[in-house]
């Protein structure tokens, strides 16, 4: 039994056309019965998120933007902000995760600005961390996690980390079908409930979601939920499968 109800967010990537994204929601919504035990969202392309909040208004099931700029409005070519995703309709927004901080460059600065802006629009920020695996090799798993929480969060005050996610992803997990052992994930988990408590104290801290990313599957949803630190989910690879993603929704409800 969770102290809260899990909570399970789709990443879609660059993955899945207009048509198919559509088609994917509207199944979803359909089919998925395990809505009051479980908080899920989705997270589509930028392209799409309108037509993907239209069809999921007025559901359980939540949207999130992939990334956004750091700021308001501005000479930003190619660039999305935070109040276009917002008006489309999404309640959340990914921000950090591993793929653009190591293909993009975004830096612990960068991304503690995108958290703000994200705040400011009224947008629940997903802060992705996680180490590389010659960081983990060389001992070095908390001092990344440490830095990038306490940078990615710097300047946010208790009033809105209520608001957050942190997604604990260990890059050497993403997309590579290695999953962090539940143990690992714990171990990482309970350090970061560590630092919350540490930076806003237990109640807070114990009400802030954690969730656990890195080559979640069907068939290791039930292991990692049942860790006492793991507050659900962030899924990449599975989650743009309708079958294995509401597999995994069934899964994480049990632990409601
Ligand atoms: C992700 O990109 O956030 C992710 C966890 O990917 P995957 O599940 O494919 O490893």
């Amino acid at each position: 039994m969770k102290r809260k109800k899990p909570l399970v967010i789709g990443n879609w990537k660059m993955n899945l056309t207009c048509s198919e994204a559509v088609k994917f929601a509207q199944l979803l919504r359909k089919q998925m019965i395990t809505t009051n035990k479980i908080v899920c969202g989705i997270s589509p392309s930028f392209i799409f998120l309108k037509d993907i909040c239209t069809i999921l208004a007025d559901s359980a099931i939540f949207v999130g933007a992939q990334n956004i700029h750091s700021e308001r409005a501005g000479a930003y070519t190619g660039e999305v902000s935070a109040f276009m995703v917002k008006e489309a309709g999404c309640s959340h927004v990914i921000i950090g995760h591993s793929e653009r901080r190591h293909i993009f460059g975004e830096t612990d600065a960068f991304i503690n600005t995108k958290v703000k802006t994200a705040l400011s629009a009224n947008l629940k920020p997903i802060l992705c961390i996680g180490e590389k695996l010659h960081e983990r090799a060389g001992g070095k798993t908390t001092l990344v996690i440490e830095n990038q929480l306490k940078n990615g969060l710097r300047g946010i005050g208790a009033e809105h980390i209520q608001d957050s996610v942190i997604a604990y992803e260990p890059v050497w997990a993403i997309g590579t079908g290695k999953t962090a052992s539940p143990e690992q994930v714990n171990e990482v988990h309970t350090y970061i409930r560590g630092l919350l408590i540490d930076i806003y104290g237990k109640d807070i801290a114990r009400d802030t979601y954690i969730l656990y990313g890195g080559s979640v599957k069907p068939e290791n949803t039930r292991d990692l939920m049942a860790q006492e630190e793991v507050d659900g989910l962030l899924v990449g690879g599975a989650s743009i499968n309708l079958e294995s993603f509401l597999k995994i929704l069934d899964s994480a409800s049990n632990f409601s």
